[in-house]
């Protein structure tokens, strides 16, 4: 039966192919998609194809023939991994997490949604009603960190424009008691441009087409959406979401979660003020810049609850120290847009901070006494942009492939570590794998003095001396003898590679060019002081702008270190079919390119290399006795292994087994898949 459904919907996974290669494993996924099944496993991983359709796989009867399964007796399915990960959590009492990575559009957080839908789903039998608020409260948190966390951009209507890491926590009894949310990487830069086709966060849209006809006036707004510059390269787009309608669920959604009304209040307040900023103009007048429409500035103020002239002053001037005299600078009229667009993204991501923040208060655990309750554990779900590679490449998509090649490394030893000490523990010989190691692109970047990081840090360190040009002159001087490093300089024949701006790195992926333009910037991430203080400055609502810039944002290196924290990773990784988002269409060379970039085969290779699956040889037997006449009711042998023996031996599977000392190994999901058929036939 398995040979019947693998001739005509492909290999369930793709450890069974026959040899390890590309073409095979595109063949493999094509089928696949075609016949309408979009996972497949790799071993323990789950690769997903976006089906651009809604497929009735996610239902209530779908679940139940999830629950509580192994990995390999269902086909292959997200609830295959949220199952497993939460056994795992709950039997082991430890805590696991699942990895969702892939490019945008390909399904991440439609992924991770079902997954925390199954958990749900699953959970708190008894229906407690304490469970229930939480499970509630954490379903309804997305559709509020959508609103302010996504945009439509040309890839994908509803593109989640920050990386999130969201654990939820469980007590004794395997129900969720609470959660935490990590947000990291907030595109910011959308809040001030967009591409052609694509928008700004949807929060901003929704205000507009949404709020009611007094709450627009009170903030000094108008419904049209091309009258404010900051967004209106999308205004006329059309799209499939309805703003007015997604208005109000996001603000009934603020509600149930517990914001309070005049914290609902102050979310609209700041995008109000953020929409009239980017309405201002600069001229000059001689040398003096001048405001051209005062009007908006005395808005902004209003809303701000501060004086007219002090957000005059922030805007034109900035505050300079001369040895001890302290004295007022005027900026140039570039200056002057410069740091009205530095304050309006940084406004929106501190914004964005604090909305998770206040999301963290509600859902977090509450009353939970480990001395009574017993261990809580966490399954952490992180949703994170894949690798990415553009025509123009610059400092996010550093970070985003940073990350992407650290997830790389630490995916590889992971399966080898526990591999390995599994083997030893169970006196199995250790074969050699044949992997490519990325250590040494890691350490190009990130390597203490002498890494990019290190060096991108230094540049910062003298603010206004070091120009992008020389961060780059130091890398090429301090790498540009690296195998994985390259530029025009260091590779006078490289022509592509333009002098003075562009960088490449041999990513373990491929090659990705990078404008080193906007890096020092970007990193050290300016805002004018004078802003800062303008924020302060504030009476009213002095308290919340204290959390808005106290709050802690998850930079690059936290995010590094959760990745570092996971004990047992599950892994789901997701492909985009096509660049249309069509049902239709299966892009092969599309998607081989984000096979290769996820390290697919690599991975197929390091599963292959060891035992697909292993077991205790009494649990084994629980399961499998049925087969032989030998074990079945009961064996007479004197040991479990020896019975399991026996029964291996009978079936023929010897050459595909090794025993352990208190486990059996199986190298070939497909001896597994067997043994199933053969147990089924008996019961
Ligand atoms: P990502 O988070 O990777 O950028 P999304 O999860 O937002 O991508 O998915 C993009 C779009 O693709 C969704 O809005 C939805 O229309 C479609 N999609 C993704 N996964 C599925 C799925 N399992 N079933 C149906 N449609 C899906
Ligand atoms: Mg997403």
């Amino acid at each position: 039966m398995a040979e019947q459904e693998s001739l005509e919907f492909g290999k369930a996974d793709f450890v069974l192919m026959d040899t390890v290669s590309m073409p095979e494993f595109m063949a493999n996924l094509r089928l696949r998609f075609e016949k309408g099944r979009i996972y497949t496993f790799i071993g323990e991983v789950v690769v997903s194809v976006n089906p651009y359709k809604s497929l009735n796989i996610y239902g209530r009867d779908t679940i139940e023939q999830y629950k509580g399964r192994e990995l390999y007796e269902r086909p292959p399915h997200l609830f295959a991994i949220a199952d497993a990960a939460y056994k795992a959590m709950k039997r082991r009492s430890k805590d696991t997490c699942i990895v969702i990575s892939g490019e945008s559009g390909a399904g991440k957080t439609e992924a991770s949604k079902y997954i925390m839908q199954y958990i749900a789903a699953i959970t708190n039998p008894s229906q407690r009603a304490e469970v229930e608020r939480v499970k509630n409260m954490l379903l309804k948190s997305n559709c509020v960190l959508e609103a302010f966390g996504n945009a439509k951009t040309n890839r994908n209507d509803n593109s989640s424009r920050f990386g999130k890491y969201m654990d939820i926590n469980f007590d004794f009894k395997g129900d969720p008691i609470g959660g935490h949310i990590n947000n990291y990487l907030l595109e910011k830069s959308r809040v001030i441009v967009q591409q052609p086709g694509e928008r700004s966060f949807h929060s901003f849209y929704q205000l507009l087409q949404g709020g009611s006809e007094q709450m627009l006036r009170s903030l000094h707004l108008q419904k049209s959406l091309s009258s404010y510059s900051y967004i209106h390269v999308g205004a006329q787009l059309k799209s499939s979401i309805n703003d007015a309608a997604e208005f109000k669920v996001v603000a009934d959604a603020m509600k149930v979660i517990g914001f309070k009304p005049e914290e609902i209040q102050t979310v609209y307040k700041i995008l109000a003020v953020i929409l009239h900023l980017g309405n201002l103009k600069f001229v000059v007048d001689g040398d003096i810049p001048l405001i051209e429409n005062g009007k908006v500035v005395s808005i902004v103020a209003e809303l701000l609850s501060t004086k007219t002239d002090m957000v005059e002053k922030a805007l034109l001037y900035r505050t300079v120290a001369t040895g001890r005299d302290i004295i007022d600078k005027q900026h140039t009229e570039q200056e002057a847009s410069y740091g009205r667009d530095a304050f309006a993204k940084a406004i929106y991501e501190r914004l964005f901070c604090w909305i998770v923040s206040r999301i963290n208060d509600i859902i977090e655990v509450k009353n939970y006494d480990t001395t009574v309750h017993g261990k809580n554990t966490v399954i952490g779900v992180l949703d994170i942009y894949g690798f990415e590679i553009f025509d123009n490449n610059s400092f996010e998509q550093f970070c985003i492939n940073y990350c992407n090649e650290k997830l790389q490394q630490l995916f590889i030893q992971l399966v080898l570590k526990q591999e390995q000490e599994e083997y030893q523990r169970e006196g199995i010989p250790w074969k050699h794998i044949d992997y490519f190691n990325n250590q040494i692109i890691v350490d190009l970047v990130e390597q203490q003095h002498k890494g990019i990081i290190a060096i991108l840090d230094d540049a910062c360190m003298n603010v206004g001396k070091v120009t992008d040009g020389m961060f780059l002159e130091a890398l090429n001087s301090k790498l540009g003898k690296h195998g994985h490093f390259s530029s025009r300089k260091t590779c006078a024949s490289d022509k592509i590679l333009e002098f003075d701006r562009d960088f490449r790195i041999r990513h373990y992926a491929g090659d990705v060019i990078y404008s080193v333009i906007g890096f020092i910037d970007k990193n050290k991430d300016t805002l004018f002081q004078d802003f800062k203080r303008l924020m302060y400055n504030r009476y009213d609502w002095y308290y919340l702008c204290l959390e808005l810039f106290d709050i802690y944002c998850m930079c690059l290196h936290m995010i590094i270190i959760f990745i570092e924290n996971f004990h047992e990773p599950y892994y789901v990784r997701c492909i985009k079919p096509n660049d249309k988002k069509s049902p239709q269409i299966f892009d092969d060379e599309r998607c081989r390119h984000q096979v290769e970039y996820l390290g697919l085969l690599e991975n197929v290779r390091v599963r292959r290399a060891g035992f697909a699956f292993r077991q205790t040889y009494e649990k084994f037997l629980h399961r499998y006795k049925m087969i032989s006449e030998f074990t079945w009711p009961n064996h007479d042998l004197p040991s479990d292994k020896e019975a399991v023996k026996k029964l291996i031996e009978q079936c023929g599977f010897q050459d595909d087994v090794a025993y352990g000392k208190t486990k059996i190994f199986i190298r070939t999901p497909r001896t597994l898949f067997t043994l199933e058929e053969l147990r089924a036939q008996m019961l």
